[in-house]
């Protein structure tokens, strides 16, 4: 076991363009807000990503991320001497989970390099290459859902799955299943049902859906068990699983039959890894869930997804699913429905140091000093 001792960290913003706009209920964005956390020590780096903003709804923003970082998870954090990631950021942290993970996950793939393995041996994954799905969203009609999923077949993604809420599910579904009779496919409602609609939600059970995703409110896990009663389709876990604790109740309360895992919103990997195992004791299959990552925190997800209870396609997705242009190279792909899970140290992608530098709007730059203000730099724009 290697012990890292850290010496500086660089918090920084950028700006990474979308190949299409991102439609939500706050308007439309072509570029998206990311913060990313380096550690360094030993002459090493670790790298890290925050996924605060990726949901219009989450309570956390690239803001808050990035004042949690600079004020006192990063100054908290250096200086330490460390042997196991999780002893930086302590276990079940209830603010700023998503901050945490962007330091806690830089951490891991720190110390993976320092060890000379992968994020995925040092997490104790078992495979080379994962299945990885596409996540779609709503689109204007049912033609253009039939499109967009046609086109997502041709790029050779082995499930698709697409969101669906009160009156865009049965006869959009209905008709997906009718033009693709044979495809893997999922449905997510993002809380966005009550018990009163069971009478429609009982009737995906004809579709073949392999799985519902948090049909019902996130802090509503008794009805999720009422539910799960009356349908035949696997129900699906998302929203309500923001820690590890969260993912011991549903599964006591049965309240689903799998689990979707976000690092970047539990707070980073050792909680993920938590879930895991409690959802493995329970003999409930796990999947990696996607936050409209970069390069870097695709990388850590592909880690992630490599043990062995993640039976089911993550949403992973290729680095041209959503960016123009991505900071890690070469470009993470998608072949044949499956993607590489990196082989070379920590979380094995090289980042693309000039392209990064040409989207930072801002940078600061923190050192292990005594007096950790006087260590700090800022470099903005
Ligand atoms: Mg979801």
């Amino acid at each position: 076991m290697s012990t890292v001792k850290l010496e500086r960290a660089t918090l920084r913003e950028i700006r990474l363009r979308l190949r299409e706009p991102f439609v939500t209920s706050k308007g439309v964005a072509d570029e998206r807000r990311i913060v990313l956390v380096t550690l360094e020590g030993g002459g090493l780096e670790g790298w890290g990503e925050c996924v605060a903003g990726a949901d219009p709804s989450s309570p956390e923003t690239p803001e808050s991320a990035w004042r949690a970082l600079e004020a006192s998870l990063l100054p908290r954090a250096l200086g330490r001497d460390f042997t196991n990631p999780s002893e930086l950021v302590g276990s079940g942290a209830t603010t700023d989970r998503m901050a945490v993970a962007a330091l806690e996950m830089a951490a891991w793939d720190l110390d993976a390099r320092a060890a000379g393995v992968s994020l995925s041996v040092k997490l104790g994954g078992t495979r080379t290459e994962v299945a990885v799905g596409v996540s779609v969203g709503l689109q204007p009609s049912d033609e253009q859902l039939l499109e967009v999923v046609a086109a997502y077949l041709a790029d050779g993604y082995a499930r698709i799955k697409v969101k669906i809420e009160p009156g865009r599910d049965v006869d959009m579904l209905s008709a997906l299943r009718e033009r693709f009779p044979t495809i893997h496919f999922w449905a997510d409602a993002n809380a966005s049902y009550t018990l009163s609609d069971v009478g429609r939600l009982k009737e995906l059970d004809a579709l073949g859906l392999e799985l519902l995703e948090q049909p019902l409110a996130a802090d509503d896990l008794a009805s999720h068990a009422r539910l799960r009663r009356e349908l035949t389709t696997p129900i699906c876990l998302d929203e309500s699983i923001a820690t590890a604790a969260d993912a011991r109740r549903a599964i006591e309360q049965n309240a689903c039959d799998v689990l979707n895992v976000k690092p970047g919103r539990l707070g980073g990997h050792a909680e993920s890894l938590r879930v895991h195992d409690i959802a493995r004791a329970s003999g409930r299959p796990v999947w990696c869930g996607g936050m409209l990552e970069s390069g870097v925190g695709r990388a850590h997800n592909l880690a992630l997804a490599s043990l062995p209870g993640f039976e089911l396609p993550g949403d992973i997705s290729a680095s041209r699913r959503y960016w123009e242009r991505d900071v890690v190279s070469p470009e993470l792909r998608v072949i044949e429905g499956l993607m590489d899970v990196p082989s070379g140290p920590g979380i094995g992608v090289e980042i693309d140091a000039d392209f990064l530098e040409a989207r930072t709007v801002r940078k600061c730059i923190i050192t292990a000093r005594p007096q950790a203000r006087a260590g700090r730099m800022h470099q903005g724009q």
